[in-house]
């Protein structure tokens, strides 16, 4: 289960609405806004699980 880092939302990878891979990171978004917002200030999400400090942990790398 990956996370959506704009809305934070958790997601199955395989239903994500779109993928990008940026800067060595995979990114899975749940929705056309929310494309337009990581696009919009990718730098902001970088890295991040939108934020959320909430139940947030590291994930096993790959
Ligand atoms: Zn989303």
């Amino acid at each position: 289960m990956d996370r959506d880092p704009v809305c934070g939302r958790k997601m199955n990878r395989n239903k994500a609405y779109i993928t990008i891979d940026y800067k060595s990171e995979r990114y899975y978004l749940c929705c056309p806004l929310c494309q337009a917002e990581f696009e919009k200030d990718r730098e902001k999400y970088l890295g991040k699980d939108g934020g959320n400090s909430r139940g947030s942990r590291a994930r096993g790398g790959r």
